[in-house]
């Protein structure tokens, strides 16, 4: 079999602008945990170089996992960034494209960007992954702060920052109260690191009081019920005020409006309120021509494309990370959702994206039969809760703060290791 790339011969650096058509190898829409896996392991992987071609609207990337330390000043920003460009810059054959997507052609796998520019690739890998985002339809969502990546966190840090400085020694000057919105894994920790501020924070800051409100008549509901508990009593003690089975139906400046069950409305005043009650898909994927699920995500194959048909009629676009629901055998994969996944999910797709470069392109033999994603329904969780921690492995809970957290920066060391700028 040949393994002729389609495209044009050498090309000029892509740079974001111009009308152009830029002709490229791989095409890798995303470059977070996702995206920026699929390209090193392209680059292990690939019998012989391709032209990779990387699009992000984000030139470096934050490390999310542990963005409540980041938030609250525990961790500074400049240690905790990747240079993701520069990065794959520094790879042979690969160039980052700062732009926002806005629209797909999965019939001539052509990418559009908001500044007009188009890439075209043989093959196409849709890493646009999620938002962190309350449904549009809440009144007042728009004023709910949100934490994931880009300038949100920036943005977050800064508005703490304006309300937590200063008025310390004040008598009469009550601490600001903050409200958590989700009881998951990401609202615990949120709050956790809140209340963790009355014991240490940045110079010149005060501790707010903290409020935790969620729907669920539990915390931690991906974890087991005693894991919840658990989680319930750490924050408790460390003075989070708990609201669960109930619903935040309002956000206006100075106050949000909470309804538990079918009891009248309360509105509680607060400095501002947090979201962390969930992701959404990034807006971007109702764009892109590609099969959805009912509820906006991409609905790949096991083999994590996006035509996964019988017969293959577009077989060189992939996706994974975040952005994805597997369906196959008995129906929608419970995928964790998490970094981890992310990059289990590039390893396939680089593999079966490999295998399918050294063919030509229209598959004159047939195309070869690929791998599946494994259904892993399960991890360890390190949940950070401030003072207190709680790792979860199946059955297996322990509070071991000092470790965990000990632990977590070390994953991030080798996250920021691992995409380090070659050469
Ligand atoms: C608060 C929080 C805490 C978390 N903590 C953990 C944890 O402790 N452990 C863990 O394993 N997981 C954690 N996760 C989950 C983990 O962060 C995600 O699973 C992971 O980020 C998904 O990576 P991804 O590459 O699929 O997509 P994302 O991280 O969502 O990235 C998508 C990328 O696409 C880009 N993009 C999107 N739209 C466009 C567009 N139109 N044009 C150009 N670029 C675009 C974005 O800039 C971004 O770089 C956490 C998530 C959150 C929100």
């Amino acid at each position: 079999m040949s393994s002729a790339p389609e495209g044009g011969g050498d090309l000029p650096r892509l740079r974001a602008g111009g009308g152009q058509t830029h002709r490229t190898d791989v095409l890798v829409l995303g470059a977070s945990f996702a995206g920026i896996e699929v390209v090193l392991q392209l680059q292990r992987r690939l019998a012989r170089p391709l032209r990779i071609t990387v699009v992000d609207r984000q030139p470096s990337h934050g490390y999310i996992p542990l963005v409540h330390e980041r938030l609250c000043g525990r961790l500074p920003a400049e240690t905790t960034a990747l240079p993701t460009a520069r990065f794959v810059d520094s790879l042979p054959g690969a160039s980052f494209v700062r732009g926002e997507v806005s629209a797909f052609d999965p019939d001539r796998k052509q990418v559009t960007l908001t500044s007009g520019q188009r890439i075209r690739a043989r093959f196409v890998v849709v890493a646009l992954g999620s938002e962190l985002a309350p449904p549009p339809s809440l009144p007042g969502s728009e004023l709910l702060l949100r934490a994931k990546q880009g300038d949100e966190v920036e943005h977050a840090r800064e508005r703490l920052d304006e309300l937590l400085r200063g008025g310390e020694g004040e008598g009469e000057d009550p601490p600001p109260r903050l409200v958590v919105v989700g009881g998951g894994i990401s609202g615990a920790e949120l709050a956790g690191e809140l209340a963790l501020l009355r014991r240490e924070r940045p110079s010149g800051w005060r501790a707010p009081e903290v409020t935790l409100v969620s729907a669920g008549e539990r915390l931690l509901p991906e974890l087991s019920v005693g894991v919840g508990r658990k989680a319930s009593a750490a924050l408790r003690a460390q003075g989070v005020e708990l609201r669960l089975g109930t619903r935040l139906v309002r956000a206006e400046p100075g106050a949000v409006t909470l309804r538990r069950g079918e009891a009248e409305p309360e509105r509680l005043p607060c400095a501002v309120a947090l979201w962390a009650g969930g992701i959404r898909p990034a807006p971007v994927l109702a764009h892109l021509g590609l099969p959805l699920t009912e509820d906006g995500w991409l609905a790949v194959g096991p083999t994590l494309q996006c035509f996964p048909t019988p017969v293959p009629t577009r077989p060189d676009v992939f996706a994974c990370g975040d952005a994805v629901r597997i369906e196959g055998g008995e129906g929608t994969w419970p995928t964790m959702q998490r970094a981890i996944e992310c990059l289990w999910q590039a390893k396939v797709v680089a593999r079966n994206l490999a295998t399918l470069a050294v063919c030509a392109p229209r598959y004159p033999s047939g195309v070869p039969s690929l791998r599946p994603h494994l259904l892993r329904p399960s991890f360890a969780y390190g949940v950070s809760l401030g003072a207190r921690s709680l790792v979860v492995w199946g059955a297996v809970r322990v509070d071991l703060p000092a470790i965990n957290t000990w632990f977590r920066r070390w994953l991030m060391r080798r996250y920021l290791a691992r995409y380090a700028p070659r050469g």
